[in-house]
């Protein structure tokens, strides 16, 4: 296959790869702006090693070195800039990595004390831009910032101003990792997960089919682009040759600014950012501001939807597309349809043309087939291999059925399942009934051991000091709920553990 970044630089060069608002760049700027960066990254010695790690915000310095990276079939190690310095440095040694770029706002993550411990060389993007003569934004300071021959120069190796220039390569190997990411860590440590070029390339393929693709299609890039959310998306940009809108950091009224005055198409957000937006649209529709002509939709995933919030999205036509899926999948593999609307409030979609999805008969685990599978884990003996079957299909470790019309319902993690007197349990679901319940304002649900039911669900809750609370949830509960499944104890607690996404970690409970 073709250098991404190449090819679409001579396909549609003209068009706006990326936009943060103030700040914007064509495929042919791109493409020219990645060769100035990789010329500095080879002076810099960061390309004798093939995986960099990368420490960034949504920003165009981090959009344009991640590409940089992909144009120069580099392995981009992405970090989570909300983990301490102890558990980036373990990161970065499971994923092999000599050399980390790193957004020099994020002052306070690898400060130079904790690097003493390390083998890493941390370089500031300052010092990269520098190197390379562009300023901030990326534009260039110094001469006149052109570059040698254009994507479809002959020239592969070049030398500017004497020094030699990294080698662009013509193609990309399918088989080749061009990215490892490290899974959410909702259950434990997170696993860093290799992605190939066909992986990302079928996951791509795999929405296009689901959403239709566009030439003018902006996709807003609210969430991190060290996850695979966001990462996804600026590839997306490459493959579809649509323009990626950059957001720093998410903002509810910022973003309903956006959807409202500019032509984005597509957002893709997390329930906890849906949430926000839909109490500032509600605001919004108070006051006659809609959404701009263009907009299409929001793009849900990362973890269980809650019903009363799609309800609240329908009531203000606001169109949300559900997705499943998970960082060894390289994103979204299920989704619905735009023509689906808002029925079926619980349900994930139907597996994309690109996934083969069934069920473990004794478990209801949800196995997968798909080009878009990781191949592995890095540094994890067999701990990948593992979760595949004897005839090649990947355990998700999620469980799930489908409904009479072939839609996926996610029941919940195996991991978190209880039994209890016999009977299994998801805590999913019994989180998922008291989202409704006015006196609660987050709830994670657990197992304690129980002498005469083996397990029995507890649960731990944010809410106001009433005296009254237990009696309360528990009545809530039987009014809803079958005996075996109304959580045995109510712990209130401030706040609930809970990843960079939001997602509780539910191990750390109790
Ligand atoms: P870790 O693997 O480190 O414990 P994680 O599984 O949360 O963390 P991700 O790869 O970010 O890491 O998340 C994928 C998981 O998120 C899925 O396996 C599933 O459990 C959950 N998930 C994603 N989409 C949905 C959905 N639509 N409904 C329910 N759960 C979902
Ligand atoms: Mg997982």
């Amino acid at each position: 296959m073709d250098n991404w970044v190449l090819k679409r630089a001579k396909l549609t060069p003209e068009r706006t790869a990326v936009y943060d608002g103030r700040t914007r760049y064509t495929f042919a700027e791109v493409f020219e702006r990645t060769q100035e960066l990789g010329s500095a990254l080879e002076r810099l010695g960061v390309f004798r090693t093939q995986n960099v790690a990368m420490l960034a915000d949504n920003t165009i310095r981090g959009y344009l070195l991640s590409v940089t990276l992909l144009l120069y079939g580099k392995t981009v190690v992405w970090l989570n800039k909300r983990l301490t310095d102890g558990e980036l440095q373990g990161q970065m040694c499971d994923a092999r990595v000599e050399c980390c770029l790193k957004d020099d706002s994020l002052s306070e993550r690898l400060s130079v004390a904790s690097q003493a411990d390390t083998e890493v060389r941390v370089i500031g993007f300052d010092e990269i831009f520098a190197e390379a003569g562009m300023d901030e934004c990326g534009l260039a300071v110094v001469g006149d910032g052109s570059s040698e021959g254009g994507p479809g120069s002959d020239s592969e190796a070049k030398v500017r101003c004497g020094v030699p220039v990294a080698t662009i390569p013509r193609e990309f190997d399918e088989e080749q990792t061009v990215s490892i990411m490290f899974t959410s860590g909702s259950t434990g440590a997170a696993k860093g997960v290799r992605q190939t070029i066909r992986n990302h390339f079928v996951s791509a393929t795999g929405v296009a089919l689901n959403l239709g693709s566009d030439p003018s299609d902006e996709w807003l890039c609210a969430v991190p682009i060290f996850h695979i959310s966001g990462y996804s998306i600026i590839l997306r940009g490459l493959i579809f040759g649509v323009t990626v809108r950059l957001m720093d950091h998410f903002d509810a009224s910022e973003m309903e600014r956006i959807l409202t005055d500019e032509p984005v198409t597509w957002v893709s957000v997390v329930p906890t950012m849906l949430k926000q937006l839909v109490s500032e649209h509600e605001r919004g529709v108070a006051s006659n501001t809609g959404y701009s002509s263009s907009f299409k939709g929001f793009i849900l995933g990362g973890e269980k939807s809650d019903a009363s919030l799609l309800q609240r999205c329908a009531k203000l036509g606001m169109v949300v597309v559900r997705t499943y899926g998970m960082t060894e999948t390289c994103s979204q593999i299920v989704g619905t349809a735009i023509a689906d609307g808002p029925r079926k409030p619980f349900c994930s979609g139907k597996p994309y043309f690109t996934t083969s999805l069934k069920f473990d008969e004794s478990t209801g685990e949800i196995l997968v087939k798909t080009g878009a599978l990781t191949p592995g884990y890095v540094n994890s003996s067999g701990a990948f291999e593992s979760k595949k079957t004897a005839d090649g299909w990947y355990r998700t470790g999620d469980v799930g059925h489908f409904d009479d019309d072939g839609y996926l319902y996610v029941d919940g993690r195996l991991d978190n399942m209880l039994i209890s007197g016999g009977e299994h349990v998801f805590p999913e679901e019994i989180e998922r009934v008291y989202d409704d319940c006015p006196y609660v304002d987050e709830i994670a649900v657990t197992a304690e051991s129980d002498e005469t039911w083996g397990e029995v669900p507890v649960a731990y809750v944010v809410a106001g000091d009433d005296e009254s609370l237990t009696d309360r949830l528990r009545e809530f509960g039987r009014a809803r709920l079958p005996h075996h499944k109304v959580p045995r104890r109510f712990y209130r607690v401030e706040s609930l553990p809970r990843t960079s996404t939001g997602k509780i970690r539910r191990f750390l409970l109790g």
